[in-house]
């Protein structure tokens, strides 16, 4: 079995490979594995490629995980918060601190078109405007989400699909809502913006643990796929680095669906390879300052709906895990989506950093002389853009790739979906149990619903 990239995704193929002693190599381009889901180091500080956070969604895989990290494998529970017209707002929302932070009239407008919207549950979910609308009312929607998602996808919330709340809205679940309404904000209510695990020295040693259990012979870094060779039946081989041919039975794919196709030799129709070329993926900036302060802030999370901030959500890293920065000091990472082709995407970093720097002194959040250092790091396919037609502009490139018998895809660009960590342990395990009862082709392609 080969598999084609070392990200989570990858790995987690690896590792269940291994576990069931299936021959197996995984193929990372670069010199390094982990792909978007690593912690950098600056100095004694560490900081995650984005806010991550390890959802307890399936016990199972939560449980692989705790013997995976020797324990080492924190439930955190913290809170977040939004930074909604030059004030901080509590997330989970909740009623009485939205009262303060909105003002009476603009808290019951909101509070009316939240009940009003759940009582008629009228009109289709064809956008994810659509669904905001009718399942928070429109200034809730207008306040918190459709800013924040046309923000973060790059598109208007109107061409976004649904499926982009994907489980992130629990936070504005009505029923956690009124419950704290009643009980107050120490009301035990499970949503996603409480509590998850978390690794001490970051939620790169997830991808580590993965692949030091992969053991070196199953990984080869610095080994780009460049061409996917095949006979339209099956996949017979794939080169490395544009020159080594290495033959295969079989082939999990965890690389951008387009990136994939565009490789294939010979290529797919042209149909195949424009619906491809139209699939969006977005790309995330991160600016990381370093801070000679205690703390700034308790939040896990701070979101940033405003249009005119170019972020839309930063992280303190001491709120994770204290091993992120040394004593006495704190560290802010701040993202901001773009497309690879955005002028943002080029800008050269000690400009990004000073436009970043002084929204952040803006807010409150930190001062100049605070600053002991600051780093811009670039990653690309950070998230497939889930547009409403997206499911119909699979269909026709899942149909001729299930013609394949011994090829299978994973991960968040490689099946396309809007997948986090403990997904892609799933997925993993999924094709490596049929490759192992069947032990041949596991040809399926599903799309996570
Ligand atoms: C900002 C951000 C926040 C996130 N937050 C969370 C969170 O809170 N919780 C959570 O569970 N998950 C989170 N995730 C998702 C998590 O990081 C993903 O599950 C993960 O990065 C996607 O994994 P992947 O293996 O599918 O893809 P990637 O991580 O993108 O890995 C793909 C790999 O393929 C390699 N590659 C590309 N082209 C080639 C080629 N031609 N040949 C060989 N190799 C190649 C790349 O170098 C890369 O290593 C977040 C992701 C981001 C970006």
């Amino acid at each position: 079995m080969i598999v084609l990239g070392g990200g989570p995704a990858g790995l987690a193929v690896g590792y269940y490979a291994r576990k069931y002693g299936i021959p197996f190599t995984v193929f990372e381009a670069s010199d390094r594995t982990g792909g978007n889901c690593i912690t950098f180091t600056h100095g004694k500080f560490r900081f995650d490629s984005g806010a991550h956070r390890f959802h307890d969604k399936a016990h199972e895989v939560t449980a692989e995980m705790q013997g995976l990290l020797d324990g080492d494998f924190e439930k955190i529970d913290a809170p977040s918060s939004i930074f909604f017209r030059g004030r901080f707002i509590d997330f989970p929302l909740s009623p009485l601190n939205l009262m303060s932070k909105l003002g009476l009239p603009a808290f019951f407008r909101a509070g009316l078109q939240l009940l009003a919207a759940r009582v008629s549950r009228k009109g289709k979910n064809e956008s994810f405007e659509d669904f905001a609308v009718h399942t928070y009312g429109k200034s809730i929607a207008e306040f918190f989400l459709l800013g924040y998602s046309e923000k973060l996808w790059g598109l208007p919330s109107g061409r976004l699909s649904p499926a982009i709340a994907g489980n992130r809205m629990k936070g504005l679940d009505l029923k956690v809502f009124v419950k704290e309404a009643v009980l107050g904000r120490k009301a035990k209510t499970e949503h996603l913006d409480g509590a998850f695990y978390y690794p001490s020295r970051g939620i790169g040693t997830i991808p580590e643990k993965l692949a030091s259990f992969c053991g070196e012979e199953g990984i080869r870094k610095n080994a780009r796929v460049t061409r996917i060779i095949h006979d339209k039946k099956r996949i017979r081989a794939v080169e490395l680095n544009g020159e080594e041919i290495i033959g295969t039975d079989f082939v999990v794919s965890t690389l951008p669906l387009d990136l994939f196709l565009r490789m294939m030799d010979p290529l797919p129709g042209r149909d195949i390879l424009r619906l491809s070329r139209s699939l969006r993926y977005r790309s995330i900036i991160l600016t990381a300052f370093f801070l000679d302060k205690e703390l700034v802030s308790e939040n896990a999370s701070i979101y940033f709906p405003d249009p005119d901030i170019l972020f839309t959500r930063i992280h303190e890293p001491k709120n994770r895990s204290k091993k992120m920065s040394p004593a006495g000091k704190t560290s802010l990472v701040v993202e901001i989506p773009c497309q690879l082709d955005d002028a943002v995407w080029k800008m050269p970093d000690d400009r990004l950093i000073l436009s970043v720097r002084s929204k952040l002194i803006q807010a409150g959040l930190m001062s100049k002389n605070e600053i002991i250092g600051s780093v811009v790091k670039r990653m690309p396919y950070a998230y497939p853009v889930l547009e409403i037609d997206f499911e119909e502009k699979l269909r026709p490139v899942r149909g001729f790739l299930n013609d394949f018998h011994n090829l299978s895809f994973s991960g968040r660009n490689g099946r396309f979906v809007y997948g986090h960590i403990h997904n892609m342990m799933k997925m993993g395990s999924e094709i490596v149990e049929e490759y192992r009862l069947k032990n041949i082709n596991v040809s399926r392609y599903e799309f996570q619903k």
